[in-house]
């Protein structure tokens, strides 16, 4: 496995609407496997393609990252449910010290394909429903600082 370089908010790709996986093959679960390591060791919880320089509708996301046993890898996602409405602070890997407030739906289900191709379908709420959102984001060349509010330098204080 390698780390990956992460794109900077400012780099082309990341405004990018991305193309669908068509193959799943081994050079693809090795590009999830160096993204989610890439992910792990910049104390992230979630990092879709765009933001490694592929411009493909996957992401690894792992809401758990200290225990590494919460790894879902998401290929062509599809968010087919929604419900419910909060706000709450997000930062992002290609936005360094950037932090915001977003509204995200609380609670939402997501269609896609597993990285051994296998249809299958994620109910999520918390951290986890904000974090696939964020990145689902990513794959239409959508930022969070686009989206967010009082932006700040640093983490707000809670
Ligand atoms: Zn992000």
């Amino acid at each position: 496995m390698a780390l990956l370089e992460i794109k900077k908010a400012g780099d082309p790709v990341l405004k990018k609407v991305c193309e669908p996986v068509e193959k799943i093959d081994k050079r693809l679960r090795n590009l999830l496997d160096d993204m989610a390591e890439t992910m792990y060791a910049s104390e992230g919880v979630g990092i879709a393609a765009p933001q490694v320089g592929k411009s493909i509708r996957v992401c690894v996301v792992d809401v758990d990252r200290e225990n590494r046993k919460s790894r879902y890898d998401l290929i062509n996602p599809v968010i087919t449910y929604r419900e419910g409405s909060v706000v709450d602070n997000e930062g992002c890997l290609s936005c360094p010290d950037l932090f915001g407030d977003v509204e995200r739906a609380e609670k939402i289900r997501v269609e896609y394909i597993s990285r051994f191709n296998k249809k299958k379908t994620l109910e999520a709420d918390g951290l986890l429903a904000r974090c696939i959102q964020h990145e689902l984001d990513h794959l239409d060349g959508k930022l969070f600082i686009d989206i967010a509010k009082n932006i700040t330098k640093g983490r707000k204080e809670k």
